[in-house]
């Protein structure tokens, strides 16, 4: 687990996206610079019940989250957490993880 979410940054308007777009959907552009996001706040979280073709599937709770820039992506949490929750976030094998921000 890592710090961090790996962003797409649109060139031409600044838009992140994750995961990644071919096309920036704000402007049309698709040059694309690297950035990485490390906290956002808990905008709405849910419990996911069932997978399709999964066994073993516990619920899971995953959340979207509004990051400093005002991009939203959705994460998973390791517990329930009440919205506006400010949270760091991470990246665990490829998957966006929110975590509550501790201290400050
Ligand atoms: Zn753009």
């Amino acid at each position: 687990m890592k710090p961090g979410i790996p962003l797409s940054r649109c060139t031409a308007c600044n838009a992140g996206f994750y995961p990644s777009r071919l096309i920036c959907p704000r402007c049309g552009n698709a040059t694309w610079r690297d950035d990485e996001v490390h906290e956002g706040v808990v905008e709405q979280s849910t419990i996911v019940h069932h997978a399709a073709g999964q066994k073993d599937w516990k619920p899971r709770h995953i959340a979207s989250i509004r990051t400093a820039d005002g991009q939203m992506i959705v994460a998973g949490l390791e517990e329930p957490l009440p919205d506006s929750t400010r949270v760091a976030l991470f990246d665990r094998d490829g998957s966006p993880i929110a975590r509550k921000m501790t201290g400050g």
